[in-house]
């Protein structure tokens, strides 16, 4: 069935049709975590880790080996992207992509006649031929057929809401193959004292795929800019005018839905905003930090500390050869071990 392509009046400014696609699905969430633990304090099941910072021995007892890099993180986050990001960042996209409209010609015409209907019944047409002309570029760019009638307003006020309504009926009757896109103009033949016009365009469905939302706005805007400068144009210098600054761009890729195109394009971006995030994120936790990297496990039982000869740096005794501040050597005499790897006896 057709539809409006877009109407004008002089009362009331232009309305346009849009419609937007909203989409909604449910979410799912990942959990996943890992058992790592660390702590001040034992546990069971930790390990005492020895580590050095600003000159000092500190001990973490963990679960883990705190030396090395935690990938259960950067596991989590791929849960997450898959199961959660994943099929959000292909819906956005998706529905981005979906407004963007890539004309294709209707082929409809082909290998048929073409009839150019101009019809105007209220004899205010001050050149047909240029009409004509206009309306044949468009055919040959498009494949969609315009077709131009001008009524009274007394033909359809009575029986028709609107001259929207009217030109529904009028595409029905004359133009079922749905190729067509009708274009109405209507003023009264009374005198009203002013010039009381409207003007409809409806676009057979075939004409979807070029005739998008923005484009028929397009079109009603400009003729209804024109038409309201009656002193520089004729109804149908306007409509061809129109016609002519139109026809170049129609083919061209173009948004078949202005509102969805932006908020899903914006709906992509913070996605992967967010994805990137919670990556470089992961990334960062996954790091080993720089004061456990030279942790060493320590079981000792008694723990002794002493400074460092050289460095004044504090350390703990049977870890170590070499003071792990300085690197100068530790004497061995300064203590004792026991069978077991203690240190029994600080000489
Ligand atoms: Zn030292």
């Amino acid at each position: 069935m057709p539809h409006s392509s877009g109407g004008s009046s002089h009362s009331g400014g232009s309305h346009h049709s849009s419609s937007s696609r909203s989409s909604s699905r449910s979410s799912g969430s990942s959990g996943g975590g890992s058992s790592r633990r660390s702590s001040s304090k034992p546990f069971e099941g930790s390990k005492r880790y020895l580590y050095y910072k600003d000159s000092k021995p500190y001990f973490v007892y963990s679960n883990y080996d705190i030396r090395k890099k935690d990938m259960s993180m950067i596991a989590c986050w791929i849960m997450t992207f898959v199961m959660f990001f994943l099929p959000f960042l292909a819906g956005t996209v998706f529905c981005t992509y979906d407004a963007v409209n890539f004309p294709k010609k209707i082929q409809y015409f082909k290998n048929k006649s073409v009839e150019f209907i101009i019809e105007d019944n209220l004899g205010i047409f001050e050149n047909e031929k240029d009409l004509k002309r206009s309306m044949k570029d468009f055919y040959k760019e498009t494949g969609i057929v315009p077709a131009v009638i001008t009524v009274s307003n007394e033909t359809w006020n009575n029986d028709y809401s609107s001259l929207e309504a009217y030109a529904y009926d009028v595409s029905v009757n004359r133009f079922p193959d749905e190729a067509h896109w009708l274009i109405i103009y209507s003023e009264s033949i009374k005198d009203n004292g002013f010039n009381d016009w409207y003007c409809e365009g409806m676009q057979g469905d075939r004409t979807d795929p070029v005739i998008t939302g923005p484009r028929g706005d397009e079109f009603t805007d400009s003729l209804y800019k024109r038409l309201l400068q009656r002193d520089k144009y004729s109804v149908d210098e306007a409509i061809a005018e129109t016609f002519d600054q139109l026809t170049p761009k129609m083919m061209k890729v173009g948004l078949k839905n202005t509102l969805q195109f932006y908020v899903f394009l914006i709906m992509t971006v913070l996605l992967l905003a967010g994805s990137a995030l919670t990556l470089v994120w992961s990334i960062n936790k996954t790091k080993v930090p720089e004061i456990y990297k030279n942790a060493k496990p320590c079981e000792l039982k008694a723990v002794y500390q002493e400074p460092c000869n050289f460095c004044g740096g504090v350390f703990i005794i049977g870890m170590h050869t070499e003071c792990p501040h300085c690197g100068a050597a530790i004497p061995a005499h300064h203590y004792m071990k026991d069978a077991n790897g203690n240190v029994v006896q600080i000489m």
